[in-house]
């Protein structure tokens, strides 16, 4: 099966090394702790590369810390991840570009693990693709959401205290401005790859109908809450809200489990015994490498004294529904 063949390489490891000295980089490195040389992330290369006069860095360099190689076909020299974002705070706007420093950053491990997948990414031609939109509410009310390919983030997720007051008051056990994508990018994915005519029967058994009407279901959402055993069946209390929005969750889940497992690999984190590769079922990789790996990774968080890591409960309905995510990237192209 071609899936096959292709989901094997999600296990392949990055391990980033200068290509001047051979130390070992960072994938968030622009310049060589070692020798000083300046160096970005190649997207086409998949790897960490030396700067040059062939290939030079982003020019959102001084703006948001990129340090992606530009894009050869930006005429702005930008590289593909900022070439993605639409609107982004004006420039003498210093809260705006504060938050969307952080912002960017996330963006590009959003875009770093979706091409480790080698699911598709088209930058939007304002009909159809891809586009982001980095908005602070410091200046009005900015909605994080997703509609037609545009997703909306506010960027005031991406100051620490505010977050966690949300997080807090929406009794949250996780909220980060990657996690954030990884859920608005679940809803363009969602469109793309589940609601077809093929996969729609299967979607609609899992998640339910997605025709209902989400102003109810959200209006049900705040004046009910989510019902006292949604656990079983559900990634997060959200999750309970809308078909739509349990798609998200699970395909902004999926995401996380599969970057995290590749950097565990990456850092010797999982033992022969354990080490399922993530293009088995879905079952086996939860219950053999990946509930065993966030158990160690909470216990390593208490031992700091920080809340767990990993605060999720992966009941089965949850796992088939991993699965299905699996699948629709497995056979995206
Ligand atoms: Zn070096
Ligand atoms: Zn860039
Ligand atoms: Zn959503």
């Amino acid at each position: 099966m071609p899936g096959e063949q292709r989901l094997a390489k999600w296990a392949i490891v990055r391990a980033f090394q200068c290509e001047v000295c051979g130390a070992e980089l960072f994938y968030e490195n622009s310049v060589c702790v070692t020798c000083g040389s300046a160096v970005g992330y190649s997207r086409q290369q998949r790897a960490m590369v030396a700067v040059n006069a062939d290939r030079p860095i982003c020019a959102n360099l001084n703006r948001c810390g990129c340090n992606w190689i530009a894009d050869p076909a930006s005429t702005l020299g930008l590289c593909f991840s900022c070439r993605l974002t639409r609107t982004r705070p004006a420039d003498g706007d210093t809260v705006g570009l504060a938050q969307y420093w952080v912002a960017e950053a996330a963006k590009r491990r959003l875009i770093f693990g979706l091409d480790e997948l080698e699911l598709t990414i088209k930058i939007s031609d304002g009909s159809s693709g891809l586009a982001f939109d980095l908005l602070s509410s410091t200046h009005g009310k900015i909605i994080t959401g997703h509609q037609n390919g545009i997703i909306t983030l506010d960027l005031a997720e991406s100051n620490d205290a505010h977050r966690e007051a949300l997080r807090e008051s929406m009794d949250e056990p996780y909220r980060t401005v990657l996690g954030h994508f990884r859920h608005e990018i679940g809803h363009y994915y969602c469109q793309v790859l589940a609601l077809t005519e093929e996969r729609r029967e299967e979607f609609r058994a899992l998640f339910g109908d997605e025709t209902t009407s989400y102003e109810e279901a959200l209006q049900r959402h705040y004046s009910t809450g989510s019902g006292r055993d949604w656990q079983d069946r559900f990634i997060s209390a959200y999750a309970t809200m809308h078909p739509l929005e349990d798609f998200a969750e699970v395909f902004g889940h999926f995401l996380h489990i599969a970057d995290t497992l590749q950097t565990a690999e990456q850092f010797g984190m999982l033992s022969d015994q354990s080490a399922v590769p993530l293009e088995a079922a879905m079952a086996d990789v939860i219950a053999k490498t990946w509930l065993p790996l966030t158990k160690g990774l909470n216990q390593i968080n208490r031992s700091m004294g920080k809340p767990d890591l990993y605060p999720f409960v992966l009941a089965q309905p949850v796992i088939a529904k991993l699965q299905f995510v699996a699948d629709l990237i497995a056979k995206a192209h």
